[in-house]
């Protein structure tokens, strides 16, 4: 997949203030081989173009709108016109605008959760498959070397079947109507025309789930859910609690929580095994603590040898040598290599290796669409117990 020239890259949404439309331009360049040629960077026409000078981007490739952009890049040799596009834009915008990309036959890389609804996630899977185009999905945990050696440990079957899966993220930034203050991220997250049916759930619920599935390998069959919103006047849930069955008769609870005051990201995954439990955090990426029984307490240390013997997927996504922290920006970046090293086969034609085919896609958006769906109905039910809506 050696191709000789720079993968170009567009963006919708990372306008002025925006959060994650600048992770995606830190991350995705981090390894090299990856070009910021232009963009729709805004929902206002001319705060897209102030960021495109900010960014000092040909002003040519400034565009106003997304329709603009796919219109007058496609006018773009191949080569100098863009090669894939992140979509990070609030959630009502990610179907309308991949889908318009994939149809133009650009790859894209969009922000999670996928859609608004099922019924967009399935009519995308269909597009993708059509298109022949690469489609990532940002669920950048994923992308931690810990969490890729977790899957790895637990998949092999070294102890024993899963048996209960606790995963927790805990946030506290609306414990209070932040949203009432005008501030940008928390306007669109508490508007369900823009956020779609489940608040929390849907912002950081999905990761949480996605996770889940992501290092057990199973799949969550049933949920029985509790959402609340606590905030007076808020419309979308901002604390989820929900348990879970998973296939193989594995059980779990998930949590997830924006009001929960002090918490910051506190994403953590327990996963329990017959003789080993496994627990990882967010905010503390570079350990692993494996607990097996009548033995010691281990912690794995990402970017040690042993690490690399028992996971190649870990070692691939690690930069830095061990006590020299990797974090958020890293994992994202193992992400963007893996889709944007997807790309370069398909352009090489090329076979890709199962280790670069690690990242998430089109299937998990649906499946994140899915767990919300299932996740308001359980909530809104009488029986509770609801089977995972397919
Ligand atoms: P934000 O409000 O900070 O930024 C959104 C940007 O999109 C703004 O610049 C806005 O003007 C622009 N925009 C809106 N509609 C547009 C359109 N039609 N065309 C062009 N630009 C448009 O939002 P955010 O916090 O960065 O979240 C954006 C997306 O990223 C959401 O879907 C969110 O769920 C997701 N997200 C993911 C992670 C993660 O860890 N993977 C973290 C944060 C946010």
């Amino acid at each position: 997949m050696n191709l000789d020239r720079t993968l170009k890259m567009g963006m919708v949404g990372g306008g002025p203030g925006a959060f994650i439309g600048e992770v995606h331009r830190k991350a995705s360049r981090m390894d090299g081989g990856v070009e910021l040629v232009g963009g729709a960077f805004d929902i206002n026409p001319r705060k897209s173009k102030q960021m495109a000078k900010e960014l000092i981007l040909d002003k040519k490739r400034c565009y106003g709108t997304y329709t603009e952009m796919i219109e007058k890049e496609l006018k773009l040799p191949v080569g100098e016109r863009v090669d894939f596009v992140a979509v990070t834009t609030p959630n009502n915008w990610h179907f309308p605008i991949a889908k318009a990309l994939l149809e133009a036959g650009f790859h894209v890389m969009c922000e999670k959760p996928m859609t608004i609804n099922v019924a967009e996630a399935k009519a995308l899977v269909q597009i993708v498959k059509k298109s022949k185009c690469v489609f990532g999905l940002m669920h950048n945990y994923t992308g931690y070397p810990m969490v890729k050696l977790a899957r790895d440990m637990v998949r092999s079957g070294k102890y024993g079947k899963v048996r209960k899966i606790v995963v927790k993220y805990p946030q506290g930034w609306l414990a209070t109507a932040l949203e009432k203050t005008g501030q940008m991220q928390a306007a669109w997250r508490t508007d369900p025309k823009q956020s779609g049916g489940s608040g929390c759930g849907g912002d950081i619920g999905t990761h949480a789930e996605n996770l889940a599935e992501y290092i057990t390998g199973l799949k969550i069959t049933d949920m029985c859910s509790d959402l609340t919103s606590f905030v007076k006047g808020r419309k979308l849930d901002d604390d989820v609690n929900c348990l879970l069955k998973f296939s193989g008769g594995a059980k779990g609870i998930l949590h997830a929580s924006q009001i929960s005051v002090g918490e910051e990201n506190n994403l953590t995954i327990y996963v329990h095994c017959e003789t080993g439990s496994l627990e990882w955090h967010q905010e503390h990426p570079n350990y692993l603590y494996v607990r097996e029984m009548g033995k010691p307490e281990h912690v794995y240390k990402r970017g040690n040898d042993y690490i690399g013997k028992l996971s190649p997927a870990a070692a691939r996504g690690t930069r830095l040598p061990s006590g020299h922290p990797e974090a958020f920006l890293e994992a994202f970046a193992n992400n963007y290599r893996n889709f944007t090293d997807t790309i370069r086969c398909k352009l090489t034609r090329t076979k890709v290796d199962p280790i670069v085919n690690d990242f998430p896609k089109v299937q998990d958006g649906l499946r994140g669409m899915q767990f919300l769906e299932t996740l308001l109905a359980s909530a809104k039910s009488k029986q509770k117990w609801t089977k995972f809506k397919k």
